[in-house]
């Protein structure tokens, strides 16, 4: 037996999860990532850092300070449109190592005004990132506040940016059977395996709620949605002071389709088999996110993809300055990063990874959204 086998049979989460489906029935699959990923003392995230070679995944801040430095730039042109406020929080949901806030922070220093005036809140639950994240910004000069919630982050003129944060909160999923659309559910089938199934009853009304292509869709079909509770928290805040940026992998339009998907050691790997010991996600449904947030009264731009926004703030300019202070090897690997990051064709991270916008609707165009 392999060790990733023992660490398998063992996993305490799936014994919780088999326990309360043995006690309540199947589960739905919101349910079964939220256990998977946020359960307080075994989940995936409360348990590890997942990031990095070692890890399971890798992030586009891990990739490249070039990221996070344009980030930076960013919202150093936004706060300027803002009216150089002379407090402004910078808020980031799901902060990982700590490497981007770490990289804006560094890149922020260009404008001493700016520098200034930053404060800084992120929001994780995960006690082993946070402390990643300590380190990381230790010697960044702010003091640093953290909470579980957005709901606890203090309503003052921020900037809130989001990089794979969203596609981690639990999603829904409905399966259309017998003409009905019913909640997908995790099961335990034969052999005490994890598997799929689905509600005997349809979801009530579930037609009305959904966009027109899902209701042509085939018997089969997968839809799925999330809470827009954190979607509507962010565009009622930025709705009165302030501005926000969500990069995430995911669709412009709401449609069809089944991305709930597990990554182990950067390979995808089968979402019911590993309970807590692997990575959960599904794509972000783009449009869904820009209606809670404009529904709140901000505006949102029109999503674009990374690759375009990265270019349009100027990441081939920023990687000459870098090669031109280090070596041909680091050069390379300065290549390498800037083509992974903006690389446009279909499973280039510059084309599957989306960009949203939000600001409050007196502000002008972002930058990067204005072309
Ligand atoms: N933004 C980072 C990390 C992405 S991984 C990067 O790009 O490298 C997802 C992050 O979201 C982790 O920090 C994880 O602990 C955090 N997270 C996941 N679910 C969360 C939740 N419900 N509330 C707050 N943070 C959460």
């Amino acid at each position: 037996m392999t060790v990733a086998a023992v660490l398998d049979a063992t996993s305490p989460v799936k014994t919780e999860i088999r326990r309360l489906i043995r006690i309540a029935g199947p589960m739905p699959v919101s349910q079964y990532m939220e256990l998977c990923l946020s359960h307080p003392q075994h989940g995936y995230y409360a348990t590890r850092d997942p990031l990095g070679q070692a890890g399971d995944f890798t992030t586009a801040p891990e990739i490249s300070q070039m990221f996070g430095e344009l980030i930076g730039l960013w919202a150093a042109s936004v706060w300027q449109s803002m009216g150089t406020p002379n407090r402004i929080c910078l808020v980031e949901l799901g902060p990982g190592r700590g490497t981007m806030m770490a990289d804006i922070l560094r890149a922020a220093k260009i404008l001493p005004a700016f520098d200034e005036a930053i404060s800084v809140h992120l929001v994780e639950t995960s006690p082993a990132l946070r402390e990643r994240q300590r380190e990381k910004l230790s010697d960044a000069g702010k003091s640093i506040v953290w909470d579980d919630r957005l709901d606890n982050v203090p309503k003052i003129p921020s900037i809130y940016f989001a990089n794979e944060f969203f596609d981690a909160l639990p999603v829904r999923q409905a399966i259309k059977h017998g003409n009905a659309w019913h909640e997908r559910t995790v099961e335990i089938g034969t052999g005490d395996k994890l598997q799929f199934g689905c509600a005997p009853d349809p979801l009530t009304a579930f037609e009305e709620t959904i966009p027109f292509d899902a209701r042509l869709a085939p018997e089969g079909s997968i839809f799925e949605w999330r809470s827009p509770y954190s979607a509507l928290e962010l565009g009622r805040r930025v709705s009165r002071h302030g501005a926000a940026l969500v990069v995430d992998y995911g669709h412009t339009r709401s449609a069809v389709g089944d991305t709930f998907q597990a990554v182990r050691s950067h390979k995808f790997a089968d979402p019911l088999a590993s309970p807590g010991l692997a990575d959960l996600t599904a794509h972000v449904d783009f449009e869904a996110l820009a209606d809670a947030i404009s529904s709140m009264g901000a505006r949102a731009e029109k999503p674009l993809d990374q690759g375009t926004f990265l270019k349009r703030l100027g990441i081939a300019t920023r990687a000459t300055a870098l090669k031109a202070n280090t070596d041909a090897s680091g050069a390379k690997a300065i290549d390498a990063a800037l083509e992974r990051l903006t690389a446009m064709e279909k499973t280039g991270m510059g084309h599957l990874f989306k960009v949203l916008g939000a600001a409050q609707k007196d502000l002008p165009a972002l930058p990067g959204f204005d072309a």
